[in-house]
């Protein structure tokens, strides 16, 4: 079975974001445990995930998580702050023409598809030079989730119809993005 990783953000002695009474770790725990189930339901895939408790894990610790195996795909996930709002999806630098941008445009719109139905602003498809993009030997992606500092984004991402949507959503677009 192929092997896809997920990496919920943050953890233990690292919190990541926060604000309007929200940890960013343990929202991308609670997304990353939530589609590993659905994915799991619904395709035959073998769904690891970098920590699945509060823990701290370094940054290329997980990379390794990913590389040793030989996984398929890795799946960063995190939220924002910093004053914005909306979503945002990052790749390596570069890499735009590549498998992994092929996936990042599948995985983009589908995740959009279900937060514009709420209004939410799409950031747009971006490139950096993050270390679990860097050092992960397969395809990467980092998804920013909405902002946490943000009241409105905050409020979603209290809402647990929301919050199984949006793991539906990156489930979904996995599935899309590796033709499962
Ligand atoms: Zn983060």
């Amino acid at each position: 079975m192929p092997i896809i990783v997920l990496d919920p953000g943050h953890g233990g002695t690292d919190p990541g974001a926060m604000g309007n009474g929200l940890q960013e770790k343990n929202l991308t725990l609670t997304i990353g445990l939530k589609v590993k189930q659905l994915l799991e339901a619904n395709y035959s895939v073998d769904v690891r995930l970098t920590r699945e408790t509060d823990r701290y894990v370094g940054l290329s610790e997980r990379a390794d998580f990913a590389n040793a195996p030989g996984a398929l795909y890795f799946v960063s996930l995190h939220h924002n702050a910093g004053g914005g709002t909306g979503f945002e999806s990052y790749i390596y630098p570069g890499t735009s023409s590549s498998e992994t941008g092929r996936r990042q445009d599948i995985m983009h719109k589908e995740i959009m598809n279900f937060l514009s139905g709420y209004g939410l602003r799409d950031r747009g498809q971006k490139e950096a030079n993050f270390a679990v993009l860097r050092e992960t030997a397969m395809p990467a992606i980092l998804l920013e989730n909405l902002f946490i500092d943000s009241v409105n984004d905050a409020n979603l991402l209290k809402d647990p119809t929301f919050i199984t949507g949006l793991s539906n959503a990156i489930a979904s677009g996995v599935g899309k993005a590796l033709n499962l």
